[in-house]
């Protein structure tokens, strides 16, 4: 084949294939004539502009592995009732345990802070939806979340009507990006490099998770709360036969992540200390609050880390997450709701 008849045809696939393919075609020509590289040139900028009309796709290419599950986990769950085992604080104690330095559960936390035990699990106390609507206006997240308010969560069983609300809200980190053996730069919390929440954005409705929240606060939405998605691998095990497809809803926030000593050349086992910012703390719990109103019942907090840890390539996320400080944005969230409340109740009583 002539050179010009190859660049034609690495042109072609230029044009109907994918910018990994177009290199590998032109990469195989050689001497290319002016006409090749125009015509490539032509491809490749018409390629660009289709791609980013598009936007990024994010579904898997392939099927992915098969979830064999050993048993139903360290926090016991059952499929009949679809729920873990024990009243929802325990539930929670369970569910909200890290990986330790050597990578195993760490053990239940003695005491859940004030502002979960008293409320997981139950429906009393719950804000009303329009103080929620009124602070979301002064926060300038009403497009996101406001209209929603109104709507249910998602159902187990894909959204079954006779299914269980979702009872989960599970918490993730982004696990990235790894900056290998390289210190963490002194930017993390503000470089656009890792909190362009376009870079999580995927145009064909196959977000990772529901919310991502990335280290200033800022929030993008992947699927509204009312939308089945399954994030874990314990949720997709083929035992459950999609069952759990709708009990649990999924917020990431972004970490980047370093290589940890000991755990082999290529891991991402370390996080920054501290883990997470103020920011993303007030806007979990805010979500968390949202996602409890719309649910009817104050959610049960989980991490990602001990659903899956009987799995194998189990997660371990969230890492270097301070409960304490999740459980002061919640404080802080009901102190300004009911402070609201209050002021407007006082503004139709005068
Ligand atoms: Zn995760």
């Amino acid at each position: 084949m002539g050179a010009m008849i190859r660049g034609v045809a690495a042109a072609a696939v230029c044009v109907t294939g994918g910018l990994r393919r177009c290199a590998a075609a032109i990469a195989k020509g050689s001497r290319p004539s002016a006409a090749f590289v125009a015509a490539v040139a032509l491809a490749i900028v018409g390629f660009g502009a289709a791609e980013a009309s598009a936007g990024p796709t994010c579904k898997p290419k392939r099927p992915r592995p098969v979830v064999h599950l050993r048993n139903m986990g360290p926090c016991a769950f059952d499929p009949g009732t679809l729920s873990f085992v024990g009243k929802p604080p325990q539930q929670a104690a369970c569910l909200l345990r890290a990986l330790d330095r050597s990578r195993n559960l760490a053990p239940a936390p003695a005491d859940l802070p004030a502002a979960l035990a008293g409320r997981v699990g139950q429906p009393a106390g719950l804000p009303a939806r329009e103080a929620i609507g009124a602070l979301l206006r002064k926060l300038d997240l009403e497009r996101d979340f406001a209209a929603a308010l109104w709507r249910p969560v998602s159902r187990a069983r894909d959204n079954d009507p006779d299914a269980p609300a979702a009872r989960y809200f599970v918490i993730h980190d982004t696990s990235g990006p790894n900056y290998g053996s390289r210190a963490f730069p002194a930017d993390i919390d503000v470089t656009p490099k890792i909190n362009n929440l376009r870079l999580f954005w995927c145009a064909d409705g196959w977000a990772k998770s529901h919310v991502v929240i990335n280290r200033g606060g800022g929030m993008m939405v992947g699927h509204d709360f009312e939308i089945p998605w399954r994030e874990t691998k314990f949720e997709r095990a083929p035992a459950f036969a999609g069952a759990l497809k709708g009990l649990f809803l999924h917020v990431e926030l972004i970490q980047p992540r370093r290589r940890a000593p000991g755990f082999g050349r290529r891991n991402d086992a370390q996080a920054p200390t501290p883990g997470f910012t103020a920011a993303q703390y007030e806007r979990l719990a805010l979500l968390y609050v949202i996602a409890s109103v719309r649910a009817g019942t104050w959610m049960i907090p989980a991490f990602h880390a001990p659903i899956d840890a009987d799995i194998r390539g189990g997660h371990d996320d969230p890492q270097n997450f301070d409960l304490q400080m999740f459980a002061r944005g919640l404080d802080d969230v009901m102190r300004t709701l009911q402070r609201d409340e209050l002021l407007a109740s006082s503004a139709i009583d005068e």
